[in-house]
C-alpha cells in the first residue's frame, strides 16, 4: 500500500480503457424538453456507438435549488430514463446510472473540494443564474460546490468527452482544472476532459428568455401532447415590436425563427418565410403553424415510443441497476488509485 504503486509517469487503470468515455447526464428536475434535445440527447444518441459512454441521472445535485419538490424525485428519475431511451439513446450501449448509488462521488467531490478556492467557485456564471432563478439571496454551501460535485461525477468514471448544453461550458472549464491541479500535485490519474457544445448555443424558452429550462416554465416537452405543443407554440413569445402582419419583423434573435432553424428541415421552406416576415408579408399566426407541423414531426415519433417504453414496468429499475453495479466498479478503481496518489490508502483503504 504504498504511493510508489501510481508514482508520477506510470500507467494508470485508465490504460485499459480501450474506447475514449463520455461523461453526460441530467438532473432529476422533470420531464425532458426540445432544448436538452439539441443540447445534449442528440450527440448522446449520436455517439453511444463509438464511444464508451457512462450517463447519469444527477439526483444530488437536485437538491441544490429543489429542495422543495423532493417528493417528485423518484417520478422525475423515471422520466429522465424514458425521454433518453425514447430519443435512441441504447441501454444496451450506455452506462445508464444513477448519482446517489454510487458512493464514491461524494468522496471524490469531499477531496477535490480541497483543490479550488471559494471564490474560484463563485466566479462561476451559472450560480449567478441560478440564483436569479429560484430566488435566492445567497447559495447554499451545497449550490456553490455544485460545479466540484460535478467535477467528481465526471473525472469518477474518467470521462474524456462531455457533451452538455452550452451552460454547462464552465462547469466543464472548472473540471479540468481541477483534473490538472490533481495531476500535478498527486499523480496523472485523470484525463483533462473536453466539452462537447452544439455551435448554436442554448435553445430560448418559448417566454423569450435565452434558455428553456426544466424548471422555468418555457419549455415545450418530449412528452407533451399535441393540444399542449399546440397550446405553446400559438402563445410563442416573437418579434415585440410587431404589432400587425404587415410590420416588417426582426428575424434574428427570434425564438420562432429560432426553433425553425433547429426543427424545420425544410430549408427552402424556412428562408422563405424570413424573407416574406422582414418584408412584413406574412403574420405570425402563419410562421408559428408551420413551427407546429414541423414539431410535431419531430415529435410525433417519440411520443409513441415513450409509451411503449412506460407500459414496461421493470424496465427503468433494471436499467439503473446494471449501469449503476458498472459505475460503483469503475468509481471504486478510480477512488483506489486517488487514495494511493494522495497517501491515503492507510488502514487498508
Ligand atoms: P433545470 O432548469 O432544472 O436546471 P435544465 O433544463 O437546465 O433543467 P439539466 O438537467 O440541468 O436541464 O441539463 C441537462 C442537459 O441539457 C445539460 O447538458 C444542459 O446543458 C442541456 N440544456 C439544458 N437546457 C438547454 C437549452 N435550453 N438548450 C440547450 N441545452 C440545454
Ligand atoms: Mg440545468
Amino acid at each position: 500500500m504504498s504511493a510508489q504503486a501510481t508514482a508520477v509517469g506510470q500507467p494508470s487503470t485508465s490504460a485499459k480503457k480501450t474506447r475514449k468515455r463520455i461523461l453526460t447526464g441530467d438532473r432529476p428536475t422533470g420531464k425532458l424538453h426540445v432544448g436538452n434535445y439539441v443540447g445534449t440527447l442528440a450527440n448522446r444518441v449520436k455517439l453511444q456507438d463509438s464511444y464508451d459512454t457512462f450517463l447519469l441521472v444527477a439526483d444530488h445535485h437536485m437538491l441544490t435549488t429543489r429542495l422543495d419538490r423532493l417528493s417528485e424525485i423518484e417520478q422525475n428519475i423515471r422520466d429522465d430514463v424514458i425521454d433518453n431511451l425514447a430519443v435512441g439513446v441504447d441501454p444496451e450501449k450506455v452506462n445508464y446510472f444513477l448519482q446517489s448509488l454510487v458512493p464514491q462521488i461524494p468522496e471524490l467531490h469531499l477531496l477535490f473540494s480541497m483543490l479550488i478556492s471559494v471564490p474560484r467557485v463563485q466566479r462561476i456564471p451559472t450560480l449567478k443564474d441560478q440564483l436569479r432563478d429560484h430566488g435566492l439571496a445567497q447559495p447554499t454551501y451545497g449550490l456553490l460546490g455544485y460545479p466540484v460535485l460535478q467535477a467528481a461525477d465526471i473525472l469518477i468514471v474518467k470521462g474524456d468527452l462531455v457533451p452538455v448544453g452550452r451552460d454547462q461550458e464552465s462547469h466543464v472549464e472548472l473540471t479540468r482544472e481541477i483534473a490538472r491541479r490533481f495531476n500535478e500535485l498527486f499523480a496523472p490519474i485523470f484525463p483533462v476532459p473536453e466539452s462537447l457544445i452544439p455551435e448554436m448555443g442554448l435553445l430560448p424558452g418559448t417566454d423569450g428568455r435565452d434558455k428553456m429550462g426544466k424548471s422555468l416554465d418555457n419549455a415545450i416537452f418530449l412528452a407533451d401532447d399535441p393540444k399542449t405543443v399546440e397550446r405553446k407554440v400559438m402563445r410563442m413569445y416573437t418579434d415585440p415590436n410587431r404589432v400587425r402582419a404587415d410590420t416588417p419583423g426582426r428575424v434574428e434573435g427570434n425564438p420562432v425563427f429560432v426553433y425553425h432553424d433547429t426543427f424545420n428541415p425544410d430549408k427552402a421552406q424556412v428562408d422563405e418565410l424570413k424573407t416574406r416576415y422582414r418584408a412584413g408579408q406574412v403574420a405570425d399566426v402563419e410562421v408559428k403553424r408551420l413551427l407546429l407541423s414541423a414539431l410535431e414531426r419531430f415529435l410525433a415519433p417519440i411520443r409513441e415510443r415513450r409509451a411503449e417504453l412506460e407500459a414496461k414496468p421493470r424496465l427503468v429499475d433494471e436499467i439503473l441497476a446494471a449501469g449503476s453495479e458498472r459505475a460503483r466498479r469503475e468509481a471504486a478503481a478510480t477512488l483506489h488509485e486517488v487514495r494511493q496518489a494522495m497517501r491515503l490508502d492507510y488502514f487498508g483503504r
